[in-house]
């Protein structure tokens, strides 16, 4: 036992050691917060309590095994049972496949992922913006309002239109036996909230539950946790105020703030000492985030050396700031530092193209994390989709992606003629296809579609009978013979690269099959849609992303670009200067020994060259004079009415100050928004 707690500190100590009741672990950047709760694991299983009635929840499968590699490590690997360490998604999805059915639901749902529901979406016919009516419909899901619900209470033409579509989508999901990220947590706290029997035999089988980065926890993941606790309150926590990086996604400051509220007799137990970074680099960590008022406030001293300076690197543009990081790693990488020890960070995506280029043109190999990932590649999606199908033949929005890949003359027409058909016997269109006669579906789409179509079902038929025999081993061979995907791509002009990430696909499809013997279908579709940003690191090349990305990790030596008013902190509409500070401050303490923050005079940005001024950060983290105006009063007070561009017309409820500027609480037609001063107009 001693042997576990030999690296921690007393509060660390104290924190793994108190394992009865609600705790929350509140503290700063590189504490040890994920240490902590890596080794209370180890602990509880040394004190022998079954492994499996652990649960661990995190962000990102990637934290997951490093978290269970980590414990392991303390108490050897033989365990009676495996503790469940998995993200809230993952989590959602094994409750589901038990559950599901509960909502009168088939368990073998298909996950869709971001694009998927786009399509979706698209599909309805709407003028107004995807990515808007996506975010929107989330909210509602995710705010437990139904389609109905929504549709009732909608006043402004723009909502009418959004919650017509969050109906026709929820419609379309469960008539094909789908489930979108948002679903995973929700119908899981729907059967939980609707079943208590359910909640209560959940929560008996994990009796101890720990959770990382609980400040971006969302309302519906701590209403699921209280769920999980209806049986006990051994529920520990960890998380810092300042690093809460999701506002915009829903994450919910409060839950930190109030878990005292939500668990009774909590205790908090606060770690003090950064054991991560130099005292430089924390120092400017510190005074940044001193400049946001909505904090809890904390105690952050440094266990390490001065360290050297952090550099402020001023570039005449874009191309002068890549060039200069690249040639700095280079002189890294030659003397000898490893690879993975290095990262480049950015507040935006866009910003990583220039960087790309230098890295590719010094011949340093690195990876861009959170790019258009493997999985999204067009062709990629097709296999994909044909497995869909393959395990869950109900799924039409898979099948009507790759019915016509390769060509069967399927068009819209005929995809429509073939929906009416099956609908109006009551039937599915793959179920159609294998019942029909091939006149009979000759009769519907002419002779050469007709004949193609009954082939495709057959082989469709096939492979789902072949699926559910057990070794799937082979089954990835037997696909491609039947379908013909890579050989249908290898005749396409820019088949080349396609082809080769097809065989990698395949490739990576036999080694889960070998390496898990026994795997389905199912469980292959759905560990993939659940691979994060983190998850592709494969820790031999530099690494780029963006400050999101890059939470709970640390690098030896980190670069930062783009450190520019309006790129960062970003400065559009719905931009909280506080939340973009807490960036800044997620930002800097990943770094160990070295940091470089890096700022442009110029940088071409949506077609345009623009002049720019150094990022506000940089002052208020003491690396260099301020440079920008503090506003001091309000414009507005409570009672105005004021005007924002998109949505429409409000009143002011409240303003509080955010950093150097000031937020307004305001009344949409009854939904309160906050949002940034600048942001409005008076009316
Ligand atoms: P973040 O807020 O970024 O998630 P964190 O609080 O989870 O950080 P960890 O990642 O657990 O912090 O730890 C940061 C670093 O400090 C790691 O390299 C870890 O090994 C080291 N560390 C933590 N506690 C100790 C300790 N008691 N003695 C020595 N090193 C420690
Ligand atoms: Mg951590």
């Amino acid at each position: 036992m001693e042997q576990i707690l030999y690296e921690l500190n007393e509060e660390q100590r104290r924190a793994v050691q108190t394992i009865d009741g609600p705790l929350l672990i509140l503290a700063g950047a590189g504490t040890g917060k994920t240490k902590t709760i890596t080794t209370r694991l180890a602990y509880l299983i040394d004190l022998g309590v079954d492994p499996a009635s652990i649960l661990t929840l995190t962000f990102t499968n990637k934290a997951a095994k490093e978290m269970r590699d980590r414990a392991f490590a303390l108490i050897g690997d033989h365990l009676p049972s495996q503790p469940l360490l998995c993200t809230f998604h993952k989590f959602g999805l094994l409750f589901l496949r038990r559950y599901i059915h509960k909502l009168g639901r088939d368990r073998n749902f298909v996950i869709i992922d971001t694009d998927d529901k786009k399509r979706i979406i698209k599909s309805f016919k709407t003028d107004l913006p995807l990515s808007v009516v996506a975010t929107e419909i989330s909210r509602y899901k995710n705010s437990l309002i139904s389609p109905e619900e929504a549709v009732a209470s909608a006043k402004l033409e723009n909502f009418k239109e959004i919650s017509r579509l969050y109906l026709e989508y929820q419609n379309y999901l469960s008539e094909n036996n789908l489930v979108d990220f948002d679903d995973l947590l929700i119908l899981t706290y729907r059967i939980l909230e609707g079943d208590p029997d359910i909640a209560l035999s959940v929560s008996r089988e994990y009796n101890f539950i720990m959770v990382d980065e609980y400040q971006d926890t969302n309302d519906i993941q701590n209403r699921l946790l209280m769920k999980l606790c209806s049986s006990h309150d051994n529920i520990c926590v960890v998380g810092d105020d300042d690093q809460s990086i999701y506002g915009w996604r829903g994450a919910n400051i409060n839950n930190i703030l109030y878990f005292h509220e939500h668990f009774s007799n909590a205790k908090i137990i606060r770690l003090e000492k950064n054991y991560r970074s130099t005292r430089k680099i924390l120092e400017a960590a510190n005074r940044l985030i001193e400049h946001n008022r909505n904090r809890l406030g904390k105690h952050l001293e440094a266990v390490r050396e001065e360290g050297a300076d952090i550099e402020v690197l001023a570039s005449r543009d874009e191309q002068e700031e890549a060039a200069r990081i690249a040639e700095k790693i280079g002189r890294l990488i030659d003397r000898g530092e490893d690879p993975a020890k290095i990262a480049v960070l950015f507040r935006i995506n866009a910003l990583s193209r220039s960087i790309e280029e230098a890295l590719t043109k010094a011949r340093i190999p690195f990876q861009l994390v959170g790019a258009i990932r493997f999985y999204e590649r067009a062709e990629i999606k097709d296999i994909i989709s044909y497995l869909r199908i393959i395990s869950n033949p109900r799924d039409e929005f898979s099948l009507k992606r790759v019915i016509n890949r390769p060509k069967r003359g399927v068009g819209k027409v005929t995809y429509e003629r073939l929906h009416s058909l099956a609908l109006h016997e009551g039937i599915g269109i793959m179920e159609l296809l294998l019942k029909l006669p091939e006149e009979e579906i000759v009769r519907v789409v002419g002779r050469k579609s007709g004949r193609s179509l009954k082939g495709f079902a057959y082989a469709i038929d096939l492979l789902h009978q072949k699926s559910l025999q057990g070794d799937l081993e082979n089954f990835i061979d037997e696909f491609e013979r039947l379908i013909g995907l890579r050989e249908y791509y290898s005749h396409l002009p820019d088949g080349m690269e396609r082809v080769l990430n097809i065989d990698e696909f395949y490739g990576l499809f036999r080694d889960h099959m070998r390496e898990q013997r026994g795997s389905t279908l199912e469980e292959f579709l759905a560990e993939i849609s659940l691979q994060s940003d983190q998850d592709q690191l494969d820790g031999k090349r530099v690494s780029i992303m963006s400050v999101h990305a890059s939470k709970g990790l640390e690098f030896k030596h980190l670069f930062v670009i783009g450190m520019e008013e309006g790129f960062f902190p970003l400065t559009g509409d719905g931009c909280d200067i506080e939340e973009e500070r807490r960036l800044g401050y997620v930002a800097i303490t990943r770094a160990m020994d070295r940091l470089t923050l890096s700022y442009v005079r110029k940088r071409f940005y949506r077609g345009r060259r623009s002049s720019l001024e150094k990022s506000r950060f940089l002052g208020e983290a003491g690396l260099c004079k301020g440079s920008i105006k503090i506003e001091r009063k309000s414009l507005f007070k409570k009672g105005d009415l004021v005007k924002h561009k998109l949505f429409g017309i409000g009143r002011v409820i409240g303003i509080s100050r955010a950093g150097k500027e000031f937020k307004l609480s305001i009344n949409f037609g009854g939904t309160v928004r906050e949002i940034l001063a600048s942001f409005v107009e008076r009316i």
